[in-house]
């Protein structure tokens, strides 16, 4: 166990949630650390996922002020003493945390965690400590709160990048593009030619397309209500695209295939596309739900539905194949990225939550 060596105190400006609904507000805090297994962070940006505005939209305020963000990437300012794999000046993205102790961990499946829901929405240390508490502010969201000038991080959620990569378009690997990537590459295996449909063609669901293309898969169907995210599916990969307030999705797909499909992939958290995930499914297909929620326990014929975390990516291994995807020009993910200034956090929220951009990032320091 690291031993506590809080002495040092870090001012840093975060922004913090006060509210519920926001807005967010940009905050002078005191952070205590790093420890002796912690590495402190300046971040360079941040992007915005959909967790962080469910949380601004249902925190209880009476939980007190909170630090979101956990799509950060950024520049390492210090390391605790029991760190080996970085040092000051290494370039990290920043990813979920894990326990590392528990079985699921140390058998290379850590977003199985058995502490995942402590390490990453405890707002929290493991052990209940909390960097942020001399301000009265809770931190720790995902092992980062990135939405600030500074973090601290463990090795078990930091990823090492080369320098010459921009960090403004590495930030947003570290969650939900991992996500997408992740169950079709990881979770679900998807084998060439299977047929898959992707419900809701935002980032996470985008990266399911580009992972769709990449190993092969084909027909590739992306569904959603707006058509420029439709649009942009058929750049990125999808072989048909249904608008599902035009059409029925479920027949649609039928004449596509002639059947079902093999694999489903639903990120839209829609009631009707949910149902669909399963009924749609041919014999011996899986249906992935990536919204928190898990598909019927029982589907005939060998249909499967499966709850799918961080699509079972290590961060460590993930993330660069991710990098080097993109430098192939296989994984254009760039092209849902919009950059906002840290100062316009709650501007760049409203895009996203208008549909008007599919993955906001926060530009928080120069390099
Ligand atoms: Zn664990
Ligand atoms: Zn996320």
């Amino acid at each position: 166990m690291a031993r506590h060596s809080d002495k040092q105190v870090h001012k840093i400006l975060a922004a913090v949630l006060r509210r519920r609904g926001g807005p967010l507000k940009i905050e002078s805090l005191e952070m205590e650390g790093p420890r002796d297994d912690e590495v402190l962070v300046r971040i360079v940006a941040s992007g915005i996922c959909h967790t962080d505005i469910g949380f601004v939209d249902g925190w209880d305020d009476t939980d007190g002020p909170i630090v979101l963000g956990h799509e950060g990437a950024g520049v390492v300012e210090q390391v605790g003493k029991e760190v080996k794999s970085v040092r000051r000046g290494d370039h990290v993205v920043l990813s979920y945390q894990s326990c590392g102790r528990c079985r699921k961990c140390r058998s290379g499946h850590p977003a199985d965690c058995d502490n995942f829901y402590q390490a990453n929405f405890g707002f929290a240390r493991l052990d209940g400590s909390n960097a942020l508490q001399r301000s009265g502010v809770r931190g720790h969201f995902f092992g980062q709160s990135s939405f600030a000038t500074h973090v601290l991080a463990t090795e078990r959620n930091i990823v090492k990048v080369s320098k010459k990569l921009n960090l403004e378009v590495l930030a947003p690997l570290g969650c939900g593009l991992q996500t997408g990537a992740g169950t079709v590459i990881n979770s679900l295996a998807v084998p060439k030619g299977a047929s898959i449909a992707v419900f809701g063609t935002g980032a996470v669901g985008l990266a399911a397309v580009m992972a769709a293309r990449i190993v092969g898969a084909s027909p590739i169907i992306g569904v959603d209500i707006k058509l420029k995210r439709l649009k942009l599916a058929v750049e990125l990969g999808a072989t048909h695209v249904i608008d599902s307030r035009r059409d029925k999705a479920g027949s649609r797909i039928t004449d596509i295939t002639g059947s079902g499909v093999d694999y489903v992939v639903e990120t839209s958290g829609d009631a009707k596309l949910y149902r669909l995930s399963t009924d749609i499914l041919n014999p011996n297909g899986t249906a992935a739900f990536l919204t928190g929620i898990s598909g019927p326990d029982y589907l005939p014929e060998g249909r499967r539905a499966l709850s799918i975390i961080q699509g079972d990516a290590v961060p460590q291994h993930f993330i660069p194949k991710m990098i080097a995807l993109h430098q192939a020009g296989q994984f254009p993910f760039d092209r849902l990225l919009k950059f906002y200034n840290f100062s316009d956090i709650n501007s760049a929220i409203a895009d996203s939550r208008r549909g008007g951009a599919i993955k906001p990032v926060l530009r928080i320091s120069e390099v």
